[in-house]
C-alpha cells in the first residue's frame, strides 16, 4: 500500500560534513507520490535507482549517482562516471546499514537542490532495502551454504539453459561430474567438521582453476558438477585434468592432521549426446568409470 508519510533515517553528508539524522519528512507532492509508486515497482536495484536519479535529474539535470555497498560486493553507478562535485549519504532504516549513496554534478547543488535530493532519498530506504532483502535471497536460494559455490536447483537452472543456447547456436557444451576419492574415510579418521574443511577447499580448488565461479556447483554430497561453456571433449579434458592435479596437491590441514583428498572426474560432451540428461548421464557414466579404473583419474 502506498503511504503518503514516512518516518524515516538518513545519515547525511554534505560534501565531508553536516550530518542529517533522523529527518522526519511527511511528502504530499504529487511527484513524489509517483517517485514512491516508481521505487515500489521493482525489486532489481538497477530499475530503483534509475527511478530515482530520473527522479532528481528533474531537479538537478545531468547529475549521476553511485550506489555501493562493499559488504555484499555492490558498487553500482546510475547515469555514469561520477562528477566532480559530489554529496553522498549514508543509508540506515532501523539501524540496518543500507550502503552509502552518492550524488554528483558538474556544478555545486544548492542548499535547495540538496533538501530535494534528501527528500528523494527519504523514500528510497524502504524499496531499497526491500530490494536488498530479495537479492540476498534469491542469493541463498542458488547457493550451497558450506562452499559458496552453486547449489543443485541452481545447477539444473543453468544446466538446462546453457544445454538449449548451445543446441540453438550450434555450440560445444560439456559437462564434469567431480566427486571426492574415499570421501567417507575422511570423515570416519578425522571427523565430519573436518570433512566439511575439505569440501571448502576442494571448492575453493576448483574456483581457483575455473576463474568462473558461476559455473561450478555442489551436486550433492561430495560431488561437483561444472558447466563449461563453448568447450568440446579436449578442452574439458584438459581443464578436468588440471583439476584433478590441483586437488592433489591440495593439502588440508586441521588440528595439526594434513589431510589430503583426490577427486575422479567423469566427462559429458553435448556432440555425443541429444539433451541435457543424456549429456549428464554420460558425465556420470564416465565418472563411474574412473572410479572403476581405480579414482584419482578423469574419463
Ligand atoms: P568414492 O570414492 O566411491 O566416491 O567413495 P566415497 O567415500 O567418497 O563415497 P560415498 O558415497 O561412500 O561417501 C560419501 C560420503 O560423503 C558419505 C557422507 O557422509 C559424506 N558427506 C556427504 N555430504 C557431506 C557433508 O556436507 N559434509 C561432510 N563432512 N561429509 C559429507
Ligand atoms: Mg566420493
Ligand atoms: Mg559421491
Amino acid at each position: 500500500m502506498l503511504s503518503s508519510t514516512s518516518t524515516v533515517s538518513v545519515l547525511g553528508k554534505r560534501n565531508t560534513s553536516n550530518a542529517i539524522t533522523n529527518k522526519q519528512l511527511t511528502v504530499a507532492t504529487e511527484d513524489v507520490l509517483l517517485l514512491v509508486q516508481k521505487l515500489q515497482s521493482s525489486l532489481e536495484l538497477e530499475v530503483i535507482f534509475t527511478h530515482l536519479l530520473d527522479h532528481i535529474r528533474s531537479l538537478v539535470p545531468g547529475c549521476r549517482l553511485l550506489y555501493s555497498l562493499p559488504e555484499s560486493n555492490i558498487n553500482l553507478p546510475i547515469g555514469g562516471p561520477v562528477l566532480k562535485h559530489q554529496c553522498f549519504y549514508q543509508l540506515k532504516a532501523e539501524q540496518e546499514q543500507l550502503g552509502e549513496i552518492r550524488i554528483s554534478n558538474s556544478s555545486k547543488l544548492t542548499d535547495y537542490e540538496l533538501s530535494m535530493v534528501e527528500l528523494c532519498l527519504s523514500h528510497l530506504l524502504y524499496p531499497l532495502r526491500n530490494a536488498l532483502l530479495y537479492r540476498e535471497a534469491i542469493r541463498n536460494a542458488r547457493q550451497d551454504a558450506l562452499t559458496g559455490v552453486g547449489n543443485r536447483f541452481a545447477f539444473s537452472r543453468n544446466f538446462e539453459r546453457e544445454q538449449r543456447l548451445a543446441q540453438r547456436y550450434h555450440q560445444d557444451l560439456s559437462l564434469l561430474v567431480i566427486d571426492i576419492d574415499y570421501f567417507k574415510r575422511i570423515n570416519d579418521k578425522y571427523g565430519h567438521l573436518a570433512g566439511d574443511e575439505v569440501l571448502k577447499s576442494v571448492a575453493e580448488c576448483l574456483k581457483s582453476v575455473m576463474r568462473q565461479t558461476d559455473m561450478i556447483f555442489r551436486y550433492g554430497g561430495e560431488e561437483f558438477t561444472a558447466i563449461l561453456t563453448k568447450t568440446d571433449r579436449e578442452g574439458a579434458l584438459v581443464i578436468a585434468e588440471r583439476i584433478r592435479k590441483e586437488v592433489e596437491k591440495l593439502t588440508v590441514t586441521i588440528s595439526g592432521n594434513d589431510i589430503k583428498a583426490t577427486v575422479s572426474v567423469g566427462i559429458g560432451s553435448l556432440k555425443e549426446a541429444k539433451d541435457s540428461q543424456a549429456l549428464f548421464n554420460q558425465a556420470d557414466d564416465n565418472l563411474y568409470l574412473a572410479k572403476r579404473g581405480g579414482r584419482n583419474q578423469v574419463r
